[in-house]
């Protein structure tokens, strides 16, 4: 793991940061970047993304010529548009030396973008959404990263991207040496297989109280809407999965979940889980993907139609409702 002392903003001295995006990510390394001293430039599409770079005080150019004043180059525009961006606007601009950095290994490791032989390639992935990354800069800390050098034409790559981490706020937290190849893995495993875990069990929860003649609002409320749960699982990341319910949980509480850990799900849900990691690992996903962007998305405007439709995103609504009365 890499900390403060083992990184320096000197190694990062003179250069200038081309930050293609301006979204989730964009956003919070633009302004941590510029805080701690780097010069940055955001590079954008001319239209509402770079309106707000451009409120927000920041020298905003197209990305091809972002990418041709910097010498960091920063991509943090969605995977999916990664190909024909990076084709067409970064790499005839890349200059032999330059950095160039992802934010996520997906690109790299289903080779979906190809690299001249002559820059360093670096990941560098934080482990958070942005609002956080920024809050937590703010704050005097940091959000943990990822770090993968995948070239290192410079000799110097290891060292500039924690000068990136550095300035980044990451190095206050922590910056772990992983592969590109098993970030991608890792996060695509947790969206596909964790995530939808996740979710399906707070609705089936929810079901199971409604259908038993609960009224839905303290169902939900009880179920996650309240933050609780949430809560538990801020802890449980500090403190360990099961510990925190050892600290928090009465008697009552740690009795009631020993009867039933390890009983309702087990081998069958593991086994769906090694499939998913087999699809994402031999690149069914990517080739479902391509299809499913080739189309227009059609399976995402189903999972909308169906979610809207749910009972727990209308009971959500009408909760939001009660709240936005206060
Ligand atoms: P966003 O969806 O927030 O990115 C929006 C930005 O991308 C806008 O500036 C938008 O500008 C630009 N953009 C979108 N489509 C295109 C396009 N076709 N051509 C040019 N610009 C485009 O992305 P995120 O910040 O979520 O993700 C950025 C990267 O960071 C990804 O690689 C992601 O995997 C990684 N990452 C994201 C995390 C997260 O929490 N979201 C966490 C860790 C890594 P406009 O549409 O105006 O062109």
């Amino acid at each position: 793991m890499y900390y403060e002392k083992d990184a320096s903003l000197h190694d990062i001295d003179g250069e200038v940061v081309a930050v293609i995006g301006y979204g989730i990510q964009g956003k919070a390394f633009a302004a941590n970047l510029r805080d701690s001293g780097i010069p940055v430039i955001v590079g954008n599409r001319a239209d509402a993304y770079r309106e707000a770079a451009l409120r927000d005080g920041f020298e905003t150019q197209s990305i091809i010529d972002a990418v041709k004043g910097a010498s960091i180059v920063i991509l943090l525009i969605p995977d999916e548009a990664h190909p024909d961006v990076y084709d067409a606007q970064i790499r005839p601009h890349l200059d032999e030396g330059d950095l160039f950095v992802v934010a996520h290994g997906f690109s790299l490791r289903f080779e979906r973008i190809v690299l001249p032989a002559n820059v360093d390639v670096a990941l560098l992935a934080p482990k958070m959404f942005g609002k956080p990354i920024r809050q937590r800069y703010l704050e005097g800390s940091g959000v943990l990263a990822f770090i993968d050098v995948i070239q290192d034409a410079s000799s110097r790559a290891l060292r500039r991207t924690l000068g990136v981490s550095q300035a980044m706020g990451f190095t206050r937290y922590g910056v772990l040496p992983v592969s590109h190849a098993t970030e991608t893995e890792l996060d695509l495993f947790q969206e596909q297989f964790l995530t939808p875990l996740l979710l399906d069990t707070f609705r089936i929860a929810f079901e199971v109280l409604v259908e038993a003649g609960y009224d839905p609002i303290p169902s939900l409320l009880d179920m996650h809407a309240s933050g609780e749960m949430a809560e538990m699982m801020a802890e449980a990341a500090s403190s360990g999965l099961y510990e925190v319910i050892e600290q928090q949980g009465s008697p009552t509480c740690r009795f009631g979940v020993q009867r039933y850990l390890g009983k309702l799900i087990g081998e069958e849900v593991k086994g769906k889980g090694k499939d998913i990691l087999q699809d994402i690992r031999s690149g069914g996903f990517v080739e479902a993907l391509s299809k499913e962007a080739e189309a227009g998305y059609p399976s995402l405007s189903e999972y909308q139609a169906l979610y809207q439709a749910s009972d727990v995103t209308k009971t959500h609504d009408r909760y939001r409702d009660i709240l936005g009365s206060r």
